[in-house]
């Protein structure tokens, strides 16, 4: 029996995360949920998951919440980010999904670790700010770190039963987004168009990544970590029927890929239940219907920010923190209406080039790293 906390559990994966655990609840119980500060679906999933506790980040809301259900839920509501790291390290709980958004999510994913917690991933900017960190922790502390992201899921099912001395290359697929085929200028690009993802429904800020292409880009971070992978030997690929979830290239030509429909059920049901499959009850996919997959090659011109994620991939050290923290706080100015979809890889390029890279960072200046690139990053969009 898994026994879950759901650190994000009102976001889009955990929701998701919420409905796989509906039809496996044979195998799943729901021990610990969290929110920032949306207590209004967080109070509904109280009342049907029935939770040992739960957490709530603002801790007004917190307040809010316990006032609310004072008689009704037995169990503890924490507050703050302290309150979060509570319901990480629940007693009983051994698999951790990690499905808050953001920098947010670093702190109580590295004490989930610490607790001896198996993690679901799917906050990826978690690896790409302290991925050396966070996998040295999991190592110590004997966990699983199961990828949720769709294409590290995708390649994790590649290489289970192979040497991974004899990949090549990993292949990771992205859609493209949805300026992929855009010809009027960048510039006028509105928040609702930048968050209208052609292939997956998401939160804000992932879809915002997805349209810049920087989420690719974080995505070859987050492998490099994962699969102990260089940079270089992790590639792109447009594909805009999101069908191959991503591929792994051997050193005897095979190519191995992971196919399915575009539903985030599937990675998450398989990062709960690993290494056992359940029927999902989703969709089949249905080849002879598609008819015609394509592959090509992103480009870097139109898509800057992917540019600079591939850069700082290669270059490593306490870059990718800065580049995450920057983005953070372009993304949310976008979605703002106060800097145009063209200045958010414009500020980034700006904020890495003020960089003094730490080569082997630990967390505390991972850390400082990361607030002086959102304060830099503010400071230049105000002037
Ligand atoms: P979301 O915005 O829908 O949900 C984020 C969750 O985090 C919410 O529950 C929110 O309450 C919580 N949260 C936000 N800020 C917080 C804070 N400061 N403190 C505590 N909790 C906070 O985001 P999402 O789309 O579910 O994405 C979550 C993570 O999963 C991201 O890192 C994203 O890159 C990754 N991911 C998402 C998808 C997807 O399909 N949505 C796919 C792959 C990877
Ligand atoms: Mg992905």
């Amino acid at each position: 029996m898994k026994k879950l906390s759901i650190l994000g559990s009102t976001g889009s994966i955990g929701i998701n995360t919420l409905k796989v655990a509906d039809y496996l609840s044979s195998e799943i119980k729901v021990w610990g949920l969290t929110t920032f500060q949306n207590i209004q679906l967080l109070e509904e999933q109280i009342r049907k998951y029935k939770p040992k506790a739960v957490a709530v980040a603002n801790e007004e809301k917190a307040d809010l919440l316990r006032k609310k259900l004072k008689g009704i839920f037995e169990g503890e509501i924490y507050g703050g980010i302290s309150g979060v790291v509570k319901i990480a390290c629940l007693e009983e709980v051994n698999l951790v999904v990690s499905a808050i958004v953001g920098a947010a999510g670093l702190i109580p994913t590295i004490e989930a670790i610490k607790c001896c917690k198996d993690i679901a991933l799917a906050n990826k900017e978690v690896l790409v700010m302290a991925g050396q960190i966070v996998m040295d922790l999991a190592k110590q502390h004997k966990i699983r770190l199961l990828p949720v992201d769709s294409e590290h899921s995708a390649i994790f099912q590649c290489i289970m039963g192979q040497k991974i001395e004899e990949v090549e290359e990993i292949i990771l697929t992205a859609s493209g987004g949805p300026f992929r085929e855009r010809v009027e200028s960048f510039d006028k690009i509105t928040p609702l168009e930048a968050i209208s993802h052609p292939k997956w429904e998401m939160g804000k800020k992932i879809s915002v990544d997805s349209a810049t292409l920087i989420n690719k880009g974080l995505e070859v971070i987050e492998a490099t970590y994962l699969f102990n992978m260089p940079a270089s030997k992790i590639s792109i690929l447009i594909h805009p029927q999101s069908i191959v979830h991503s591929l792994v290239e051997f050193i005897d030509g095979t190519i191995l890929a992971q196919m399915g429909v575009a539903d985030m059920q599937i990675p998450i049901a398989f990062a709960l239940t690993y290494p056992k499959r359940y029927d999902t009850n989703l969709p089949r996919l249905s080849l002879s219907q598609i008819k015609e997959l394509t592959f090509f090659k992103p480009d870097l011109k139109r898509f800057p920010a992917l540019r600079l994620c591939m850069e700082v991939a290669k270059a490593g050290g306490s870059l990718p923190s800065v580049l995450n923290a920057a983005n953070e706080v372009c993304v949310e100015e976008f979605l703002n209406h106060k800097i145009s979809f063209n200045e958010i890889s414009k500020i980034i390029e700006k904020i890495l080039s003020f960089h003094k890279t730490i080569d082997e960072p630990n967390l505390e200046e991972i850390i400082s790293c990361d607030n002086w690139a959102r304060e830099k990053t503010k400071e230049i969009i105000k002037n």
